[in-house]
């Protein structure tokens, strides 16, 4: 045992030294000569605004500013897919979760993976071009969901991306060489201690000269806000916060100062209101206008962020503003009062669309409250709002009002409410796609359930995961459904007609669905979580013409490009779902072309770590006060009762660290881990605390280990929220 706990102590004190020289650095890009040829990643206003003039590249998350996700592209198609073969492949060092889209920019691949390492690839054979290493860090990362990165922007020769520790970085696209790096939420914005609880998982997107960010957070209670960066230097342009503050420091708007009127209580001292932008957002050349959804209002019980409930503005909406300024020029609010975690930060796409036989410019989004809503794009006016999966807080959309009719019961004022959608979303960040062709918009959508039980009036909210909510209560007599958890399938929905065309049978949990790509060749591509295949469906019928097994999860869209007149796609894959944090996850790059010959490598066989915790012998109050902090502060990752959790954060009951109260601090006071996105807790707990959850999770790990009943079954069914994906 001795000799077991000094080792440990020096592997943390060498990750220490590592986690500072790593600081000191800032930033690392693996070495790679510079290019002297036509300058990589350039990409000008004009290339974007008239990206359809050429499709085989792919040069905006979106693929194009109208983020149909559609490619013109045909040598793939319905009558050959079935030919579609893997042409090259690149592993990735990580063994977390891609939700990354790649871009495709004149024979080069770049893609962000976790905890923000991006690659450029040579489209032609996957060798890799450099590798960039942000090093993320710092107080950040003690309030994320996820070390995901779901996209980067390309700006005239840089590759521009927000790390989940809250900077936007510029990398050189010639070498991996940072250019320059800005924190979007600095300290001068006087925030204090809430500066910490953001994080950055979106892609950026840009036009005009300028790059627009938002940041996650709205579990955590924190102010949204969508700000814009000059793409040359990182100066901040404006920043358009999307709830009010304190209405005693005056508000930045009249915008604002209309939408403090629907608030109540004092909402920015008890979570800072919400609002997130922490993904869709959509440039349109046509009404040069930039369009954002914001996410839930914090906390998610409106009962503990105000007395009676006003509609929050600007929570839940779609949000319009100008791109020079960020000056407001329309909102359309999807859930007024929200009370479901339902952020209307789903992807978005511009449409021109024959409605009512008139020719309309219009936004898409199949939003997380399971509604599909057309909004007129120049105005923001409804067009329709229509329920495209299981829907049970609402009846309908009033056309008149554009308000939902909200189910009196589903506000779980009283008794818990069984939610459709559940917190999880009817669809959430995964991308949609929409052919021109079929006149069809691809959902990956989610059938879910989650029960709303709030906490006693007056209970007091505590800080971290701020939301109101009695998790994982045990719910007697639950209204109107008794189901949990999510399905999902790939949906064709015509936006017109206001009707589901085709579906596919349902993906089981976990996490059934990922992002979509559609194709002139008739073909939607989509992969699968739980299933580890990409799947190509034909597009006006929805059958299943070809798969791949990836070996793992699939979150990211793929994407198509052409390269000496041959198609390819490529898909980002890699997730823990198939054996928790310990295991490989087999994330690469997998590119696809006709008769392509590669061969995946047969994955290693796995063991998962198991219970070896030392004996017990805390006394039975330590025990108990470490659950209690464990519960507050550690159980959002790594588990309810110390069981596993999400797959992307190590089961604590089975780590070696439990031998060692020194390696135990190091990794959560001292930050040891920190640039694996374990941030320190010294700010929230004292050594007395920290030794108090180690002998909690000693407990738990030896009940485990003894097995019997109550060992497994103290741990509540776990209901999949789906944070991770934030
Ligand atoms: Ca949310």
């Amino acid at each position: 045992m001795e000799t077991r706990g000094r080792v440990f102590t020096l592997g943390v004190l060498l990750a220490v030294l590592a986690v500072l020289a790593g600081s000191a650095l800032s930033a690392t890009a693996a070495a790679a000569p510079d290019t002297s040829t036509a300058s990589p990643a350039d990409v000008t206003a004009r290339r974007l605004t008239h990206a359809e003039r050429e499709p085989g590249q792919w040069m905006a998350y979106g693929g194009t500013y109208s983020e149909q996700r559609f490619s013109e592209l045909k040598q793939i198609n319905t009558g050959n897919v079935n030919r579609l073969g893997l042409q090259w492949f690149a592993d990735y060092e990580t063994n977390q979760d891609q939700h990354g889209s790649p871009l495709y920019i004149d024979g080069v691949i770049y893609v962000s993976t976790a905890r923000n390492v991006v690659y450029a690839f040579d489209g032609r054979t996957g060798r890799t071009l450099w590798k960039y290493n942000p090093m993320i860090h710092g107080e950040r990362l003690r309030y994320n969901l996820g070390l995901v990165n779901r996209g980067i922007a390309a700006w005239n020769g840089k590759i521009i991306m927000g790390t989940i520790d809250g900077r936007l970085v510029a990398i050189d696209a010639r070498n991996g060489r940072q250019v320059w790096s800005t924190d979007v939420i600095p300290a001068s914005l006087g925030l204090g201690e809430m500066a910490n609880h953001y994080s950055i998982t979106m892609a950026p997107r840009v036009a005009k000269g300028k790059v627009f960010i938002g940041a996650s957070g709205g579990e955590f209670g924190v102010r949204g806000f969508i700000a814009a960066f000059d793409a040359e230097t990182g100066k901040e342009a404006w920043r358009f916060w999307t709830v009010p503050g304190d209405p005693a420091k005056g508000f930045e708007s009249k915008a604002l100062q209309r939408a403090a009127k629907t608030w109540d209580g004092q909402w920015w001292k008890v979570s800072g209101g919400g609002g997130t932008v922490w993904d869709g957002v959509l440039y349109d050349p046509v009404t040069d206008l930039l369009y954002f959804g914001t996410g839930n209002a914090t906390p998610w019980n409106p009962r503990t962020r105000e007395q009676d409930g006003g509609d929050n503005l600007y929570s839940a909406c779609i949000i319009a503003v100008k791109p020079d300024t960020g000056e407001y020029v329309w909102h359309y609010q999807e859930t007024p009062g929200d009370g479901w975690d339902y952020d209307a930060v789903s992807p978005m796409m511009t449409a021109d669309l024959t409605i009512q036989g008139k020719q309309q410019h219009v936004i898409l989004q199949p939003s997380k409250n399971g509604f599909f809503y057309v909004l007129e794009a120049r105005t923001g006016r409804l067009l329709s709002a229509d329920p495209f999966t299981v829907v049970n807080w609402a009846t309908g959309v009033d056309m008149a009002t554009g308000r939902p009719m909200v189910v009196p019961g589903a506000r779980y004022r009283s008794d818990p409410w069984d939610l459709a959608p559940g917190v999880q979303g009817g669809h959430s960040w995964h991308p949609n796609a929409f052919s021109p062709q079929t006149g069809l918009v691809y959902i990956p959508a989610w059938e879910a359930y989650f029960t709303m039980a709030g906490i006693p009036p007056g209970a007091k909210v505590p800080p971290g995961f701020s939301l109101g909510i009695r998790m994982g209560a045990k719910v007697e007599n639950l209204q109107p459904y008794d189901r949990q958890g999510v399905s999902g399938r790939l949906e064709a929905w015509d936006p017109v007609a206001r009707k589901i065309v085709w579906e596919t049978p349902q993906f089981a949990n976990p996490r059934p669905t990922g992002g979509v790509l559609a194709t002139a060749g008739n073909l939607v591509f989509m992969g699968n979580g739980g299933g580890k295949t990409l799947s190509a469906y034909d597009a006006k019928t929805g059958a299943r013409l070809w798969s791949f097994d990836a070996q793992t999860a699939i979150f990211a869209a793929p994407i198509s490009y052409t390269l000496d007149g041959v198609q390819y796609i490529a898909a980002s894959v890699g997730g823990a779902a198939q054996g928790g944090y310990f295991a490989p996850t087999h994330a690469r790059m997998l590119v696809f072309a006709l008769d392509g010959k590669a061969v995946l490598p047969e994955p290693e066989p796995y063991t998962p770590p198991q219970l070896n915790p030392p004996p017990s012998t805390a006394s039975a109050q330590v025990i108990a006060h470490g659950g209690d902090v464990y519960a507050q502060f550690c159980s959002t990752c790594h588990g309810v009762n110390g069981m596993q959790g999400r797959t992307s954060f190590p089961n604590l009951t089975v780590s070696p660290l439990l031998w060692t109260q020194g390696g135990f601090d190091g990794v959560v006071l001292m930050g040891a881990r920190a640039d694996k996105g374990m941030g320190s807790f010294a700010q929230d707990l004292k050594s007395e605390d920290t030794a108090a959850i180690r002998a909690y999770l000693i407990a738990r790990a030896n009940a485990l280990k003894a097995g019997g009943p109550g060992a497994a079954a103290a741990a509540p069914p776990r209901q999949e929220t789906g944070h991770a994906e934030n």
